[in-house]
């Protein structure tokens, strides 16, 4: 099976009669979770029907509807809920998909996830934390595998390195870890900017260090950066990967939260007339209408109030999630759904733009995101 726990889309799990082989933990609750929401409207039970009614009740009186998440659907749900958007003027907000866009617009180099299995030699971690997120990249492709070119994996051949707001899981087994400020971040990456010319930097970081690991980046054959959700914001990434791009070879993937994103930053790139500017109303990084301006907020597989304070929502909430949520606990309506890969098939798009078919592992009664959405497009 593919288990869509994360965006590695890791398909070597294997589904015993009471095991999970393979699947790492955030694996493995996914995929043996049996906790399933409720149809509710305005926090009381009600059948699947009337959720959509009220659903549909809902996004026809809004002006201001916005349409939240997307990266915990198959694709083919990702582009209904596009056409549902379009038909009641919804803008789509996806969250974390900016640097899908730079890497989609040929603004930064990327590569796929064998070539850093196979070719990489140092390897950054940018405000991310891939043993709690992304739990198996380290040891299929990014640390210690051995690959083509780096036959003796992390002891000899691989170089790690966070740069991250705090030391994390994944600092405490890299070689190296540098801590910044989340206040100073741009100080630290101007400072390694700085660095990577050959100049002494202005900064109150460790001047030494810091060029010391432009020293490091500098000799590096195949450097890869995976910049994850508190990293520095994007024009400072694609500054420091130009920057590195002078002297060596580095690439950038994203390591975000839902396993196909990528597959949403793509559809909305190729919607005709779209620009790639975040116009044709989406925007990938909370960008366009603030949330707190809509009067309905369809959340899509997506916990919105585990991100952001509830008294920033003034909007009436649906939910169509496979879970209960921190969300669904407040919202106006809530419509349960099948999830990708567990009881509902479809395709994603792997983080690095490998395309995945991704099966069912068993049958279940619940109506995919997809189905959901296709009934509210027949009735809005
Ligand atoms: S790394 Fe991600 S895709 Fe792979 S088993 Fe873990 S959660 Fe699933």
């Amino acid at each position: 099976m593919v288990c869509t726990g994360c965006a590695l889309l890791c398909d070597d799990v294997e589904i015993g009669e009471s095991d999970c082989r393979h699947a790492c933990r955030i694996g493995d609750a996914h995929i043996t979770s049996t906790t399933q929401i409720e149809a509710m409207v305005d926090q009381s039970p009600v059948d699947m029907d009337t959720a959509i009614e009220s659903a549909a009740k809902i996004l026809v009186s809004a002006e201001k509807p916005v349409f939240v998440g997307f990266g915990n659907s198959v694709t083919e749900a990702q582009a209904t809920g596009i056409e549902l958007a379009e038909k009641v003027g919804a803008e789509i907000k996806t969250f974390h998909t900016g640097i899908f866009d730079d890497i989609l617009d040929g603004r930064v180099k990327t590569c796929t996830l064998p070539e850093v299995r196979d070719y990489a030699d140092v390897i950054i971690f940018l405000g991310c934390d891939p043993m709690n997120t992304h739990p198996r990249l380290l040891s299929k492709y990014a640390y210690y595998p051995r690959g083509e070119k780096r036959q003796h994996g992390w002891e000899e051949d691989r170089t790690a390195i966070t740069i991250d707001l705090r030391f994390s899981h994944t600092a405490s087994i890299c070689k190296e870890a540098y801590t910044i400020d989340p206040n100073r971040q741009i100080e630290f990456m101007d400072a390694l900017m700085d660095a990577l010319s050959n100049k002494v930097p202005k900064t109150t970081y460790d001047k030494k260090r810091i060029l010391k690991l432009a020293g490091k980046l500098k000799k590096a054959e195949f450097g890869v950066i995976f910049a994850g959700t508190s990293a520095p914001p994007r024009d400072a990434i694609v500054r420091l990967m130009d920057r590195l791009n002078e002297s060596s070879d580095f690439r950038l993937l994203p390591l975000a939260p839902g396993y196909n994103l990528r597959s949403i930053a793509e559809q909305l790139r190729n919607r005709p007339g779209d620009d790639g500017s975040g116009g044709n109303n989406s925007s990938s990084n909370g960008g366009g209408t603030n949330l707190h301006e809509a009067d309905c907020i369809l959340c899509l597989g997506f916990d919105l109030m585990n991100s952001l304070p509830a008294h920033g929502i003034n909007g009436k909430m649906i939910v169509i999630d496979p879970n209960e949520t921190l969300t669904s606990r407040y919202a106006d309506v809530v419509i349960p759904c099948a999830a990708g890969g567990i009881d509902c098939a479809g395709s994603a798009v792997r983080m690095d733009g490998e395309p995945v078919e991704i099966p069912p592992v068993r049958e279940s009664e619940r109506l995919s995101d997809g189905a959901i959405l296709k009934r509210l497009l027949e009735v809005v």
